[in-house]
């Protein structure tokens, strides 16, 4: 595996391999890996010849307020974790690689990202879509996969990708749970043990939303208003709880469409997002 932080050095690389005809699959990720980030890897492994992860904590698209200084880095492991998952290359280049101290243009997606997350984290997807638009402009992929449990980050990048005629293929992996069903994420190791039993009643609320939905519920403000007392029942203070279609992310009355039950809590200082898809059964569909 090669590990690259150059940027220049990468684009070259890129170049080189697209020459040869080289398809790369994509995994951008902000590092500390979990098993979640490696259900990517392998997922891209099926779409690309070749797999890259990128590894780097974006500044843009972290509020004033936000964790950004004390996101955790776990460089030394994230290589091991690479190597033994057959990456390609590793990019991990230093924030003033990636921008330059007088960089003055960014991408906006004005649509997607006002709501959900967007609305309580101002310019966080001007920060998202911009990075994603470099690394794929220094990285050259066929394929980038990322995580449903960023969902509307997904579909803000499709949007991007759509939008701007980029070349590539977005891939969306499915959320990878701890056994007792805590979405697995880099900032779950900020929680203590008391946290971590309390962030438990976001996926038990979502779950009962679908077990709800399986038993033929289908009025989303009443699914919605049900996981947001289960949530702050269990003390973690409710950012947003949302039901929303899972294209526009509009907000829907029922589930008619596909749909997109989101949650964004805060346990204690700790941030935590988890969402689930509904679809309403319908005999003989
Ligand atoms: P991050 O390092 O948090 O920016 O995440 C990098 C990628 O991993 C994003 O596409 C995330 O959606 C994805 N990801 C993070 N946590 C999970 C998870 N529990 N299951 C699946 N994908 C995940």
């Amino acid at each position: 595996m090669r590990v690259i932080q150059d940027v220049a050095e990468m684009q070259s690389l890129a170049l080189e391999r697209r020459g040869r005809g080289t398809s790369i699959a994509l995994v951008p990720t902000m590092g500390a890996l979990h098993e979640g980030h490696l259900s990517l890897v392998r997922l891209a492994h099926e779409h690309g010849d070749e797999v890259d992860v990128s590894l780097f904590v974006n500044p843009t698209q972290f509020g004033p307020d936000e964790d950004l200084a004390r996101y955790p880095r776990a460089l030394e492991r994230d290589m091991e974790l690479c190597r033994e998952e057959g990456v390609t290359t590793l990019f991990c280049p230093g924030a003033e690689q990636v921008y330059a101290a007088d960089h003055s243009t960014h991408i906006s997606e004005t649509r997607l990202s006002l709501g959900l997350c967007g609305e309580h984290r101002p310019g966080h997807f001007d920060g998202v879509v911009t990075v994603v638009a470099k690394l794929f402009n220094i990285m050259l992929p066929s394929v980038a996969v990322f995580g449903q449990k960023d969902f509307q980050q997904v579909r803000v990048i499709q949007r991007m990708v759509r939008d701007l005629n980029m070349p590539v293929r977005i891939v969306m992996a499915p959320i990878v749970r701890e056994a007792d069903g805590l979405a697995m994420s880099s900032r779950n190791r900020y929680l203590s043990g008391a946290e971590r039993e309390q962030a438990l009643s976001i996926s038990k609320a979502l779950r009962d939303a679908e077990d709800a939905v399986a038993k033929g519920a289908s009025d989303a403000e009443v699914l919605r208003t049900s996981v947001e007392a289960g949530i702050s029942d269990a003390g973690l203070k409710v950012q947003y709880v949302a039901c929303v279609d899972a294209d526009s992310l509009e907000p829907v009355e029922n589930l008619d469409r596909a749909a997109l039950l989101a949650v964004a809590a805060f346990v204690g200082n700790t941030r935590l997002i988890d969402n689930v898809v509904l679809r309403l059964e319908r005999p003989g569909c």
